[in-house]
């Protein structure tokens, strides 16, 4: 691993923490961005997608499930008119040009209703408008990116394949340069293409004769004019039933030369970067499915009586408040940081002198493994907190009258798209390494003192932990040592090796997700104290507590498992005792008490509150 590169170094100087980082700096809470910072116009924003949301999507929820496609590209196009497309946009092509956090705050409110109005709005937005966006010549974004902007025309994202999905590269449609070199002559299939059932401009991903990497163009289709497209039947899915999923045939259709994004062979990084954007925001997809399900889960729960007793107020039923509450808080609590932060490095690259284009690439890419690691959590807690709403509704959670059986059908897509869930834990590990390769973070260091310290004598102090969240905070630190000793040790082990062992860069891709998760929510938690007060924040502050504590847990498990793979004898027996160090509490949290405060809130205000 190199020392940190010059260019770093800047970075470093105005303070911004550059992607990974957290891993080994401690942040305070006034460096990272919460929901509480939102300015005025966010705040706005956000009301009137509420309203939006309440008036066109939640008393609709039945026709969605009733695969009625129509429905969903009429409330596109409401969208378009209220503007909801087109946040992220830049001015000068029809947009708002409102930042990441407006895009991402966007994104949350509006998806929570359904999964097949946020898928389809997901693809439009992201994967269907980002790629012209970012990487369209000035003909290209000007021609397109209005139309999609304003929802004239819709977008879709043609990459997967019958035999390449994980491995996208692997693609075997094919883009040939016509005899008089004006088109490019497409052939081959794709497949599971949301909204391509409505959709008017693809982004088509194609291989030029036997290029190693794949390109990308825009493919304009007019059902009327097929130019050798066709779509295959609306897909039966088992949730997002309302979001159009077709294949897509190309059968000599041509595009024209100027029409291909960036140059010949980029396609796979378009493709790639287009994903990073599509993972935080679909994380962000998630928060309002998480707070809705809590609060129609509380109304029920409040109402329904067993035993002559209201269920909510059982502790069994408590626990599952508690649980799905603070892992909702916490993606929210994730995303919005990470959210902040590549604005931030988009705004100081622009001021650098780059353009919008390459800035917002480059920010983007910066936090690839933030993106990776919220998509992982937050599509998780989605699964989670649908899943115990079922539960908590009990068999009317088995009934289509609910709201909740569709919440946790359509949930669990979110695991398999913008990248499975296996693959983006270990991406989230690998990006980290190849970071550290280059010299773009100083990994080495941090890992080396963690190793010399397990051969000291611990202290036997008790410190001082009277201030809010201090244990905490050490706690945090101490898990980013534990990380940092079993990945150092891991990749000392395997080298370049170190990918054929997917188990143990799981169970460090674990224990990393649960470190930024844990610290974002203790740290939004902090920064909220100081603006009310311990009493008015009891609840949330217990959230942050449990949120570090399942964390620790996780720590403890997997960095067993990773110990006990790459290590024996005295070796082992010292790594698992820096282990317990490294995941020890002074004062052990009553974790049921923390529960108890959280449920009890919830249920004191008959919905999520936090
Ligand atoms: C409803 C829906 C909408 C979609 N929308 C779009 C869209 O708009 N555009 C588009 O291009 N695609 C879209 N997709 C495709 C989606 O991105 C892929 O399904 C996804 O990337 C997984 O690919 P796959 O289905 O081929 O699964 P596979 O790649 O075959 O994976 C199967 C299993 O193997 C695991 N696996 C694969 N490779 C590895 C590896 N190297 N190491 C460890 N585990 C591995 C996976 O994690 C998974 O568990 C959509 C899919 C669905 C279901």
């Amino acid at each position: 691993m190199k020392s940190v590169s010059k260019k770093n170094k800047m970075s470093e100087k105005k303070g911004l923490l550059k992607g990974g980082e957290f891993l080994i700096k401690q942040s305070k809470c006034e460096d990272i961005f919460t929901v509480d910072d939102f300015t005025e116009e966010q705040e706005m924003m956000k009301e009137s997608v509420i309203e939006f949301v309440d008036r066109e999507i939640w008393p609709n929820k039945a026709r969605f499930e009733q695969k009625d496609f129509a429905l969903t590209q009429e409330i596109m196009n409401k969208a378009g008119e209220m503007g909801f497309l087109s946040i992220s946009v830049p001015e000068q092509y029809g947009g708002m040009g409102m930042g990441f956090v407006s895009t991402l705050l966007v994104c949350d409110r509006i998806s929570g209703a359904t999964g097949s109005f946020s898928t389809a709005y997901g693809a439009h937005t992201g994967i269907g408008t980002m790629p012209i966006v970012l990487y369209g010549t000035e003909a290209q974004k000007e021609k397109y990116v209005s139309q999609l902007a304003s929802g004239e025309k819709f977008g879709a994202y043609c990459l997967t394949e019958p035999g390449a999905g994980s491995d996208a590269n692997s693609g075997k449609t094919t883009a040939t340069l016509s005899d008089d070199g004006k088109d490019y002559i497409i052939n081959g299939q794709k497949m599971w293409i949301t909204n391509a059932g409505f959709a008017s401009i693809f982004i088509v991903f194609a291989r030029i004769e036997d290029d190693k990497n794949i390109s990308a163009f825009i493919l304009e289709y007019d059902p009327e004019n097929p130019n050798g497209v066709s779509l295959g039947d609306e897909e039966h899915k088992l949730g997002i039933r309302s979001s159009s999923t077709r294949q897509v045939f190309f059968s000599d259709t041509k595009i024209p030369v100027e029409n291909m994004l960036a140059e010949r062979g980029r396609g796979f990084k378009i493709a790639l970067n287009a994903l990073n954007i599509g993972r935080i925001k679909l994380s962000a997809a998630i928060i309002d499915a998480g707070r809705r399900t809590i609060t129609e889960s509380i109304k029920y729960a409040n109402e329904r009586k067993q035993f002559k007793t209201p269920i909510a107020q059982f502790g069994a039923i408590k626990q599952k408040f508690a649980e799905m509450a603070a892992r909702t808080y916490a993606t929210e609590s994730g995303t919005y940081r990470a959210g902040k932060d590549i604005q931030n490095r988009i705004d100081e690259l622009t001021r650098e002198g780059k353009s919008h284009q390459e800035a917002e690439l480059e920010g983007i890419k910066e936090f690839a493994i933030e993106c990776a690691m919220l998509k992982v959590y937050g599509s998780e807690m989605g699964q989670f907190v649908t899943d115990e709403g079922i539960q908590i509704f009990g068999g009317m959670g088995f009934s289509e009258e609910t709201p909740i059986e569709s919440g946790w059908r359509d949930a669990r897509i979110a695991r398999i798209y913008e990248g499975t869930n296996e693959i983006n834990r270990l991406l989230s590990v690998s990006m980290l390494i190849k970071k550290a390769m280059k010299g773009q973070i100083d990994l080495l260091t941090p890992a080396m003192a963690v190793g010399n310290s397990l051969m000291e004598i611990p202290s036997f102090e008790i410190p001082d932990y009277s201030e809010l969240f201090s244990e905490e905070k050490v706690i945090i630190e101490n898990l980013k040592k534990a990380y940092l000793m079993v990945s150092g040790k891991a990749i000392q082990t395997y080298m370049m090796e170190l990918e054929n062992h997917q188990q143990l860069i799981l169970a460090a891709a674990e224990i990393m997700i649960e470190i930024y998760m844990a610290e974002s929510t203790v740290l939004r938690t902090e920064k909220l104290v100081k603006r009310t007060s311990k009493e008015e924040s009891a609840a949330q502050i217990s959230i942050a507590k449990l949120v570090l504590y399942n964390a620790v847990n996780k720590a403890q498990i997997f960095g067993k498992e990773a110990i006990n793979y790459f290590s024996t004898g005295d070796e082992n027996r010292m790594m698992k005792m820096g282990l317990k160090r490294f995941t020890k509490y002074t004062n052990e949290p009553n974790v049921i008490s923390l529960r108890n405060t959280i449920a009890d809130k919830i249920t004191k205000e008959n919905k999520y509150c936090f």
